[in-house]
């Protein structure tokens, strides 16, 4: 789950890290209002427009705007809020559709009033799966242009790996501090912020944050300026308050549905559906289909329990998708029976009545020879299969 900028700045804060202060607003005057109140509370009229949507890359899209007065200030809500935001993040990039903005941040201008001696730095947390440690990666060249300097000098990208058991140690804070080029108050102000968002990190059982940029200002504060934080769900349970932020909207509609029904989806880009129980099957089917010349068009895991209406679902939930020219339905009936997943499926098929892709069935393990009858003798267009490799034959003759 990922949280907007505004709110993972708030979970920054309330570990003691130090962040450009705004105000969220859903409407033009909303945007007023929080303007006018930060204002009084910075003493400045120099505020920063953000769109707020889960997706980085906002300032390249014209999603970020400076405002130097109420009037630019009523412009820029006019133009972002509604917009449709184009981003290299944003679904199908810069040539997609973009997303709706629906909110955005009025943040204090926090580069003003001293801009040449302020300085962006990219710092993130994330976990190094091959390392098998949570990593601290970080750049002297933060902002905008980090995916080029990761890509053509990543001489400049550093990693600091932390010891599970030890934790992040005193002496790698300020390692890093140093390599970021930082002496006296700036130096200080980096141990500082490096140990807070860690322990940030690690409090909201978090799988990443990124912050790009982190500023060390002209007198010398480091604070976050953006913010991307990706929560871990299997965790979320231990964190209501951060569980409540879920915003649906900016999520797969799909994927949403199918999480409120409790199936396991995650859209790709493909062409055929795929129907499994358990995700080492389902990631195993995914390569059958990829091996056939076919590619995926979803990941989608039906759980335990796949009885008529469950495979119904799941049938809705695939045939969603346009792009899907087949499924590939593939159990293993170990709890269940494959007989009953069978029955599941022409019943399935009979209610919906208007599925026009071919379907592909492999059931295998208990019953899996009635299972097969059942299918055949449904009189539907529905092909069985008890072997993995007839179904990826099947699979191969219907996408070619
Ligand atoms: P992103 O493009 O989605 O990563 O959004 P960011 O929050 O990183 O903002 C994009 C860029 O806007 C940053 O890299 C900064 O250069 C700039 N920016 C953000 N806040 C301020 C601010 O307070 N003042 C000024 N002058 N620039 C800002
Ligand atoms: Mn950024």
């Amino acid at each position: 789950m990922n949280l907007h900028e505004y709110q993972g700045k708030e979970l920054l804060a309330s570990y003691g890290v130090e962040i450009q202060r705004g105000k969220v607003a859903n409407s033009v005057e909303e945007a007023v209002e929080a303007y006018k109140s930060l204002q009084e509370e910075t003493g400045t009229d120099f505020c920063v427009m953000k769109a707020q949507i889960h997706a980085g890359g906002r300032g390249k899209g014209g999603g970020v705007k400076l405002c130097k007065n109420m009037d630019e200030l009523k412009e820029n809500a006019n133009t972002i809020l509604g917009m449709m935001l184009k981003t290299p993040q944003t679904p199908g990039g810069i040539d997609g559709p973009g997303k709706l903005v629906r909110k955005v941040l009025i943040a204090e201008d926090v580069y003003a009033p001293d801009f040449d001696a302020c300085k962006e730095f990219y710092i993130s947390v994330m976990m190094d799966r091959a390392e098998k440690k949570n990593v601290i990666i970080y750049s002297t060249e933060g902002g905008m242009d980090i995916e080029e300097v990761a890509e053509n000098t990543p001489d400049l990208v550093h990693k600091e790996h932390i010891d599970p058991l030890l934790g992040l140690q005193a002496f790698q804070a300020r390692k890093i501090a140093f390599n970021l080029g930082l002496s006296g108050t700036a130096f200080k102000g980096m141990v500082k912020f490096i140990n807070s968002l860690y322990n940030a990190f690690i409090g909201a059982d978090a799988s990443m944050f990124e912050i790009n940029p982190c500023l060390k200002t002209g007198d010398d504060r480091i604070l976050a300026v953006d913010c991307k934080v990706a929560l871990d769900e299997n965790a979320l349970f231990r964190h209501k308050d951060l569980a409540e932020q879920r915003d649906e909207l900016e999520e797969d509609p799909t994927e949403v549905e199918a999480k409120n029904l409790g199936l396991n989806y995650v859209k790709l880009d493909g062409n055929v559906g795929c129907m499994v129980n358990g995700a080492g099957l389902a990631m195993a089917t995914m390569d059958i289909i990829k091996l056939s010349g076919g590619s995926p068009a979803n990941f989608l895991d039906v759980g335990g329990t796949a009885d008529a209406e469950r495979v119904e679902q799941a049938f809705k939930i695939i045939l969603r998708d346009k792009n899907v020219k087949a499924i590939l339905i593939n159990i293993f009936g170990g709890i269940v029976r494959c007989d009953r997943v069978a029955q599941g499926v022409v019943d399935a098929y009979k209610n919906m009545g208007n599925i026009e892709v071919p379907i592909i069935v492999r059931l295998q393990g208990t019953n899996a020879d009635i299972a097969k009858t059942i299918i055949d003798e449904s009189g539907l267009s529905v092909r069985s299969a008890i072997l993995l490799k007839e179904a990826a034959d099947i699979v191969k003759e219907v996408v070619a």
